[in-house]
C-alpha cells in the first residue's frame, strides 16, 4: 500500500536545529532562555509591534489564563462557540465556570452574530451577564470581526479570539491573533507551525503579559523564598521547544501560500461537481491561512456519502480525510450547558470533510489525491 497522506503533518523549515542547538550549546534547556525571547519577539512583529505575546507550554494553558486574567470564577458563564476543537470550552470547566454555546453561522462556519446577540440576552435576563466570549476561526477562516465586535462592546464583554488554527489569517488587513482583547495561538504537532506543543497569549499590554507569565510560572512573590499569595501554574514554553518555533516564524509565510495552494487545488478538482463545495473564503474582507481545506456535500444524504468518501479514501487509498469538528453543545461532556441557536453547526458536522493540507504535500501526493477523488466522486 501507498504511504499515509496525513491532514496536515509538521512541516520543519530546515533552520530549527540550530536554534535548538543553541539552546543546548548553553545549557538553556528549560522553560525560560533566549529561543523563548526570541520566539516572543517574533510573533510579536509578525503580528503587531504594538501587542505583547508570551510563549506558554499550549493553546489550551493560553486559553486558561486568558479566562482567569478576564476575572472567570466558579459559576460564571462564558459564551463560547459551539463548533470547535474541545479546547475551546475545556478551560471554562477548569475554572468551574460554565460554557454557554453558541451556534455558527454558514458563511465561515464561525459564531453567528444573532445567535450571540440573542444568548447575551437571555443569560442577563435569567440574572448571568457573561463575563467572556470565547470566538474561534475555524480552519483558517476569521469568524465575522466587525459583527462580534460590535455586539461584544454593546453588552461590554470581552472576546477572547482563539486563533490556534488561524496564524497567518486577516481580516480586512488586520491580523488574526490580534482581533481579540485577549488572543491565543497555538503550536501544536498539526498546526500551521509548530514547536512540537505549543502557545501563545496574546494581550494588549505589557502588564497584562507580565501577569501572564507570573501565573505561568507558579505566581512566585517576589520574595528569597518561595513566596505565593496567588495559585500558580507550569505554563511556560521549554526553550528547547521555543528553538523550533524560532525556525517556523522564518518559514510561517511560505506555508500559508502553500496552504492557500492547497485550497485552490481543491476548487480547481471539485469545479464542475454540483454535489461537492469547497469550502471559500466569503468576501475579500476575509484572508485566510487555509490550515485546513474543507469540503462540504450539498444535497440528499450528504452524511451518507461523505462517510463512504471518508471511509473509502482511507481504507483503499490510504488518505487521511476527518470530518469537521463535533459542536460542543452535542458532546457528552457539554451535555448540560445552555445553547443556542439553529442546526447550523450540527448540519456542517453531518456533511463536511477535512481534506488532507499539510504544505508539505508532494506533486506525487497531490496526484494520489486527485487520482482518488476522480475515482470516488
Ligand atoms: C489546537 C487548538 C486549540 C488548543 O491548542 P493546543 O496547543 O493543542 O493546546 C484550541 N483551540 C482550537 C480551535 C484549536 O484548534
Amino acid at each position: 500500500m501507498n504511504s499515509k497522506i496525513w491532514l496536515s503533518s509538521p512541516h520543519m523549515g530546515g533552520t530549527e536545529q540550530k536554534y535548538v542547538q543553541n539552546a543546548f550549546d548553553e545549557n538553556w534547556i528549560a522553560p525560560l532562555g533566549p529561543n523563548v525571547t526570541l520566539f516572543e519577539e517574533k510573533i510579536q512583529s509578525f503580528l503587531d509591534q504594538d501587542i505583547q505575546v508570551a510563549a506558554l507550554s499550549s493553546g489550551t494553558a493560553a486559553l486558561h489564563l486568558a479566562l482567569i486574567l478576564l476575572g472567570v470564577d466558579r459559576d460564571d458563564e462564558v459564551i463560547c462557540q459551539s463548533m470547535t476543537f474541545s479546547a475551546s470550552a475545556n478551560p471554562i470547566k477548569y475554572l468551574g465556570a460554565t460554557p454557554v454555546f453558541v451556534d455558527s453561522e454558514e458563511t465561515t462556519w464561525n459564531m453567528d452574530p444573532n445567535a450571540l446577540e440573542e444568548a447575551i440576552k437571555d443569560r442577563i435576563q435569567k440574572g448571568k451577564k457573561p463575563k467572556a466570549i470565547v470566538a474561534v476561526h475555524l480552519y483558517g477562516m476569521p469568524y465575522q470581526h466587525d459583527a462580534l465586535r460590535s455586539i461584544a462592546n454593546k453588552y461590554e464583554i470581552p472576546i477572547v479570539e482563539d486563533s490556534a488554527e488561524a496564524l497567518g489569517s486577516t481580516f480586512k488587513g488586520q491580523k488574526c491573533g490580534t482581533l481579540g482583547d485577549i488572543s491565543i495561538l497555538s503550536f501544536n504537532g498539526n498546526k500551521i507551525i509548530t514547536t512540537s506543543g505549543g502557545g501563545a497569549l496574546v494581550t494588549k499590554t505589557k502588564q497584562l503579559k507580565d501577569k501572564a507569565v507570573f501565573l505561568a510560572t507558579q505566581a512566585r512573590d517576589n520574595a528569597p523564598h518561595y513566596q505565593h499569595s496567588h495559585v500558580g501554574y507550569n505554563y511556560r514554553l521549554s526553550n528547547v521547544s521555543a528553538g523550533i518555533g524560532c525556525g517556523q516564524m522564518e518559514v510561517l509565510s511560505d506555508r500559508v501560500n502553500q496552504r492557500r495552494k492547497n485550497q485552490e487545488f481543491y476548487t480547481d478538482l471539485f469545479q464542475d461537481h454540483a454535489e461537492i463545495k469547497v469550502m471559500q473564503e466569503p468576501t475579500k474582507d476575509y484572508y485566510s491561512n487555509f490550515w485546513l481545506s474543507a469540503l462540504t456535500f450539498e444535497g440528499d444524504k450528504a452524511y451518507e456519502k461523505r462517510e463512504t468518501l471518508r471511509i473509502s479514501l482511507n481504507d483503499k487509498y490510504n488518505i487521511e480525510t476527518r470530518p469537521l469538528w463535533k459542536p460542543m453543545h452535542l458532546q457528552p461532556i457539554f451535555a448540560d450547558a445552555p445553547y443556542y441557536g439553529a442546526n447550523v453547526s450540527e448540519e456542517l458536522f453531518n456533511k463536511g470533510l477535512c481534506l488532507p493540507s499539510g504544505s508539505n504535500l508532494t506533486e506525487e501526493e497531490l496526484s494520489r489525491i486527485k487520482q482518488a477523488f476522480q475515482e470516488l466522486v
